[in-house]
């Protein structure tokens, strides 16, 4: 029998920063095959915690890999009766959508909780104080906005705080770049008096999962760990209701999924596409000024103006009929020059694309929104030819 077994190893100070840990074991019947140690880290004056028994971060962060490799899961810790039974169906997603890909496993657990922790006592339903996560991305600027203006409705939460994660796009040794997002998001935050924590993990070393698939579950592992000073958390959205992925590691359908007894997980915005995004900041300059939505720039903490989610992004604008943010060069001159070389690589590039050109319909036409229609079918025909030659992980298919 193969089985990833989680053994937490409690937290340990250095430097300023609260470590905790926990080794994965990888057993194939008696043998051990592996050792890896997964751990997450915050500074010591942001207050994260958890409990010495809780294994529910690190069972969170571990499913897909498990699922990846078919090893049942053995928790050497406690976990929720509520996320036991919701993970069943979140791996019953996955199966469905990308069977090649995932099995369904086993998952156990030293202990298993029943009912809600007394610490949420004083709120029922454990879900009014809120937190979210914040990366200076469109999706992330315009959650915090949308709440903190009201504009949600009877879901508009007063977030406590938010939580900028390193190790996912920035690398948590890439010190440079993780001081100059936090000097972006703090002036961003800062004008509407939100405060903002920070968290890093080597959860990408150890893991091997396709990011694409990852990443919710990745996000909401970070999290656990201030549960203790917000109930739920709120993820914004990638794609909109009528233009869903299918699997993504994001989605109005699974993010619910990871929610516990101990945190509420929503996916918070599936509304709106990201040009709606667009127009809903226009009205905060702090917002737009501080946008940092590249993955690849070499100035740290900004935007190389150049790649697709780049142009992306200033497209977002330009098709809402808005300025180009003085963030992401401030003009549509970038777009104008670079769209001709952008190639899309994942199917929500292609959607997204779509509803721009959508949502330029009527308008007068700048010159990159002739290319728009050339690119898609560029796009499209590249896939069908990967997808022909047995190489569909190239074009983003990867079911
Ligand atoms: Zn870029």
């Amino acid at each position: 029998m193969k089985v990833l077994i989680l053994q937490p190893t409690g937290s340990q100070k250095v430097d300023g920063y609260v470590r905790w840990s926990c080794e994965l074991i990888r057993k194939d019947g008696q043998q051990v095959r592996s050792r890896d140690v997964l751990w997450f880290e915050a500074p010591e004056h942001d207050q994260a915690a958890l409990q010495a028994d809780d294994g529910e971060p690190f069972l969170i962060a571990a499913l897909m890999q498990a699922m990846k490799e078919a090893r049942d899961i053995e928790v050497r810790g406690r976990v929720s009766k509520m996320l036991l039974q919701n993970l069943e169906e979140y791996m019953a997603f996955w199966v469905a959508t990308a069977p090649k890909v995932f099995s369904s496993v086993q998952i156990s657990a030293d202990m298993v909780s029943v009912g809600i922790p007394d610490s949420v006592a004083g709120d029922p339903l454990g879900t009014e104080a809120a937190m979210a996560a914040f990366s200076g991305g469109l999706d992330a600027t315009f959650l915090a906005w949308r709440h903190h203006t009201g504009r949600a409705g009877w879901r508009s939460r007063q977030i406590r705080f938010f939580v900028m994660l390193s190790g996912f796009d920035i690398q948590y040794n890439e010190s440079a770049h993780v001081d100059a997002s936090m000097s972006n998001a703090i002036q961003t935050l800062g004008s509407i008096g939100a405060s903002l924590k920070t968290l890093r993990t080597n959860l990408r070393k150890v893991l091997d999962v396709p990011w694409n698939h990852l990443h919710g579950t990745a996000l909401v592992a970070c999290m656990h760990f201030y549960k203790h000073q917000a109930r739920t958390m709120l993820l914004g959205s990638c794609e909109k209701y009528d233009d869903l992925i299918i699997p993504w590691g994001s989605s109005p359908i699974s993010d619910p999924l990871l929610s516990s007894s101990s945190l509420r997980v929503i996916h918070d915005s599936a509304e709106f596409s990201r040009s709606e995004k667009a127009a809903g900041i226009a009205d905060w300059p702090a917002g737009q000024a501080h946008l940092r939505v590249c993955w690849l720039a070499s100035n740290p903490g900004g935007n190389c103006l150049k790649c697709e989610k780049c142009l992306r992004t200033m497209a977002n604008f330009a098709s809402q009929g808005l300025p180009v943010p003085s963030s992401l060069g401030g003009s549509e001159a970038y777009l104008n020059k670079y769209i001709f070389r952008t190639k899309l690589r994942t199917q929500p590039q292609e959607a997204e694309w779509r509803a721009i050109a959508a949502a330029g319909v009527g308008r007068k036409k700048s010159l990159w929104q002739y290319w728009v229609p050339v690119m898609l079918a560029f796009s499209k025909l590249r896939r069908a030819y990967y997808v022909a030659t047995g190489q569909g992980a190239r074009a983003g298919v990867n079911r």
